[in-house]
């Protein structure tokens, strides 16, 4: 039987491209709505052009890139207030009904998981780059994925995922806030969440997003 199997080192290029275009886009060094040349791109970043289209590829799939008709792509413009509000409003739709949810049907080991994931945020960055950001962007993904998984609907997750919501906010507020007040928030809701009391899991849930949907938008105006 013959396997073919991705090279490591390809797998590693590609991704490799594929974070730098990404953190280009999300500090704006690229910037919203600008074109983005494919082989251009693949000059400046000494590559071929094959990892740069698959890069582009995956930031179409996350809303950070459109396609142009035959002429490579461009960024996607920032969202604006209004596009905020209303990704805001899903989330509170989704969220917060989940965590009064995930409080209803947690198991130890998730509740344990969530207590872990508190303790991982080490941190609170203050530069103003994307990269610093990403131990508390990766934090806040993976705790708002960790109660939506709690909740156990499927259907719910896959629509939380689609909103890229994490992407988009970051990209609208890098270097802007503090982290500070986000985990304080976040240990109120894996509180109520691990000793199972819904009303104050759905709560909490509600005034994270509601606080976080008002910073980010105190950032912007
Ligand atoms: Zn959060």
């Amino acid at each position: 039987m013959v396997m073919i199997l991705k090279t490591p080192r390809r797998q590693m290029l590609a991704d490799d491209v594929y974070e730098q275009l990404k953190a280009l886009v999300m500090d704006s060094s690229i910037e919203p709505g600008a074109r983005m040349n494919i082989e251009d791109l693949a000059r400046q970043l000494e590559v071929s052009p094959t990892p740069v289209r698959e890069a582009l590829a995956r930031l179409e799939s996350e809303g950070l890139a459109v396609k142009l008709p035959l002429k490579g792509y461009r960024t996607t413009d920032l969202l604006d207030a209004q596009g905020l509000r209303e990704l805001y409003d899903l989330r509170l739709l989704l969220e917060g009904p989940s965590a009064r949810r995930a409080a209803e049907r947690i198991t130890d080991e998730q509740a344990e998981a969530l207590r872990l994931e508190m303790h991982s945020v080490v941190e609170v960055p203050e530069a103003h780059r994307y990269e610093s950001y990403l131990p508390l962007t990766a934090h806040d993904v993976r705790l708002h994925q960790l109660l939506l998984a709690d909740a156990g609907n499927q259907m719910v997750r896959e629509a939380f995922e689609r909103t890229h919501c994490h992407l988009h906010i970051f990209r609208l507020t890098y270097g802007r806030l503090s982290g500070v007040h986000t985990i304080t928030e976040h240990a109120a809701v894996v509180d109520a969440v691990v000793s199972r009391d819904g009303d104050a899991a759905e709560e909490a849930m509600r005034a994270h997003l509601i606080q976080s949907r008002d910073r980010v938008l105190a950032g912007i105006s």
